[in-house]
């Protein structure tokens, strides 16, 4: 197949386009009209249609493969290994949505999942999805704050949750910084759900928390049916960074996102009933979501969930695994594979991994040594793909299940089936020629599986993110970017004050709140920084109050040590600054805008750019100095 015309009808006529698509999954009753678009920029696909993801990923492969692989739950970190087939995957999915029901939580009420990457968080996701419950899943590796702010904003009727997650063999308890954020947040929610792990000890709260595994042995022969739900009833909720300090909580449909995971497992992962997918990503990203619980699931494929760090036992634990389990396609982010090159490559070459068709890498942007060094290692073609949380699924890459394109270093592709991106001029919004620098956005409607809107606060969805052109309703993604005169993209960083740390979006408006909390800290700013392993790397600068306490190297060193131990507190060590600094003023304009694009210039080493506006040009001298180890002068 031609892709240049598959795109085209995708675009020209895309209630045909889908509405062939959605032929790829089932549907209870199939729906009266594939788009309705009447109340741009919310857009409902496969209007009316009855199904229900959990149906598609579990019940629907039970009958033709049902003994086969469906979920593979791997931990180097707890030593178990444990397969489920998908009439077991079934049979817990039931017993857990019978427990959620018990606990009184119903179609349309929220579920928190804050846990680790065990089995039970995926048959949680999946239970959710049967009875039509809203999941919500925080990443274990937000702390209690983070938390809190998304208890507040989803009021869960239940939160689900574990005493520990593990990482390098030691113990992150959760518990307690789950009954942390309850005791900050206003939203309690009426019970815990408990998997006990015997990792850490917890102090169960009589009344509230729930014990898994006595739950469970009470309906072991439990029998739930799906419920079938309306196309466009909502999913889930993932939070996502943003440019406040408020996360947003990206709404998903049900219909659109079987139908856009369906699709894109054909088109874009090439996968296959009966092959196994291995994703490494975490449940708590949208990767997670789209890559490891529900499209492998939906194209009938056994998912690898893997617990553990991929150096651990050895450099060569996710190739043995590739060997094991005849992985075909992996998923994966730059970060882990730069984490990779570093280690000798015998432990790669060690595998069969013969079984490997391609690797796909998201998440951040791809550089080109990463990309040649692997693709010598492993032989197979290496897929970037550039998507976002708000579209669950790619928006630029090569789609090699329609046609074998060649990629192109540095870019993530072209633009896929359904997606209208076009490139325009930041100040003049007219659309951008071949080779011209823009902003990346998408012409509406959003293709299916995008969100749907921000969870409760519809106003703010218009606002963000249809609203960055005067006169015009598009799609901001808040890339910068540029294509070339054959359509390929190029990704050329933020155009918001949102960072990437290895593959991981943070706002930094919210580690900078964070920050703010600390009794010393007058004032902060926080940048992302050129990292060569991390891709970015969060670096702060502080004003103190007293600044008798950063006056020599111990006591700056006492303040970053107790500043960075806040951030961990409140919003986890995936936010943690990698360093602070303290500077006696900050660089601003006369009307008291931060300049964090000339701080982001200086760390790097780069021309701080137009100073016109700067109400100090020697505040931009002390960044200097204290990058330099002389914040005295
Ligand atoms: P998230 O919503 O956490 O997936 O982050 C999405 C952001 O990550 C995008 O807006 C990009 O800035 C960046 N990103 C994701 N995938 C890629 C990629 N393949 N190449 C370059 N940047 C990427």
């Amino acid at each position: 197949m031609n892709y240049a015309d598959f795109y085209r009808r995708s675009i020209d006529t895309p209630e045909q386009f889908w509405q062939d698509e959605a032929a790829l999954i089932d549907w209870n009753v199939p729906c009266t009209k594939v788009l309705d678009y009447s109340h741009p920029p919310f857009a409902k696909w496969f209007v009316g249609g009855q199904t229900n993801l959990c149906h598609n990923a579990v019940d629907r492969w039970c009958a033709a493969q049902g003994e086969r692989a469906a979920l593979i739950a791997i931990s180097t970190e707890t030593n178990t290994e444990r397969s489920y087939s998908f009439n077991e995957l079934r049979t817990e999915v039931e017993r857990c949505a019978a427990m959620m029901q018990s606990l009184g939580v119903g179609r349309g009420d929220r579920v928190l999942i804050y846990m680790p990457m065990i089995a039970e968080a995926a048959f949680t996701m999946l239970a959710c999805a049967r009875i039509g419950a809203i999941h919500s899943v925080v990443f274990g590796g937000f702390a209690a704050n983070s938390l809190a702010s998304r208890i507040d904003d989803a009021k869960p009727a239940l939160i689900v949750s574990a005493d520990a997650g593990s990482r390098n063999g030691k113990a992150i308890p959760y518990k307690y910084l789950l009954d942390e954020a309850i005791t900050l947040s206003t939203a309690k929610p009426a019970k815990v759900l408990l998997v006990n792990r015997n990792l850490a000890p917890m102090e169960v709260v009589a009344g509230r928390d729930e014990d898994w595994a006595s739950l469970r042995a009470a309906n072991m022969d439990a029998h739930v049916p799906v419920t079938w739900l309306e196309s466009n009833d909502p999913s889930y909720i993932l939070y996502t960074s943003g440019t406040t300090g408020k996360p947003k909580g990206v709404q998903r449909d049900v219909g659109g996102y079987a139908v856009a995971l369906a699709s894109s497992m054909k088109y874009n992962f090439c996968g296959n009933a009966g092959e196994t997918f291995f994703a490494t990503s975490d449940i708590g990203w949208v990767v997670g979501h789209s890559y490891i619980v529900y499209g492998p699931l939906i194209a009938g494929m056994a998912t690898i969930m893997y617990e553990g760090l991929p150096i651990c036992p050895d450099a060569g634990i996710w190739w043995s695994i590739v060997e094991k389990y005849k992985v075909t396609r992996m998923f994966s982010a730059p970060t882990a594979i730069r984490v990779l090159r570093k280690q000798p490559p015998e432990f790669m070459r060690k595998y069969d991994l013969s079984s490997l068709r391609a690797l796909y890498l998201a998440g951040e942007p791809l550089d080109e040594t990463t990309s040649k060094w692997i693709s010598e290692e492993l032989g197979v073609p290496i897929i970037d793909n550039y998507w976002q949380t708000e579209t669950g699924w790619p928006i630029l890459s090569i789609a090699k299940g329609v046609e074998d394109l060649p990629t192109r270093l540095g870019s993530p592709g072209v633009a896929m089936y359904g997606y209208k991106v076009k490139l325009l001029n930041e100040s003049t919004g007219e659309e951008c020629g071949a080779n011209e620098k823009g902003v990346v956005v998408i012409d509406g409607p959003l293709p299916p599986g995008c969100m749907q809107t921000v969870y409760g606060d519809d106003q703010r969805f218009v606002d963000t993110y249809w609203s960055t052109f005067d006169g015009q309703q598009v799609y901001s993604t808040f890339d910068w970017g540029v294509r070339d005169a054959d359509g390929y993209y190029f990704i050329l960083g933020r155009t918001d004050d949102v960072i990437n740390v290895a593959g991981h979006r943070l706002g930094t408006r919210e580690i900078e709140e964070s920050i703010s909390s600390h009794a010393n800290v007058s004032e902060v700013a926080v940048v992302g920084v050129e990292d060569k392993l991390k891709g970015q790397v969060a670096v702060a600068f502080v004003i103190v109050k007293d600044a008798t306490r950063t006056a020599d190297d111990a006591g700056r060193a006492a303040q970053e040590r107790e500043i960075l131990g806040v951030v961990d507190h409140q919003l986890g060590a995936v936010a943690r600054p990698s360093r602070v600094y303290f500077v006696p003023q900050l660089p601003k304009t006369r009307s008291g805008k931060l300049l964090r694009r000339s701080i982001q210039a200086i760390c790097e080493g780069r021309n701080p750019g137009d100073l016109t506006a700067i109400e100090d040009p020697a505040s931009l001298q002390q960044i200097q100095h204290a990058l330099h180890g002389d914040a005295k002068k």
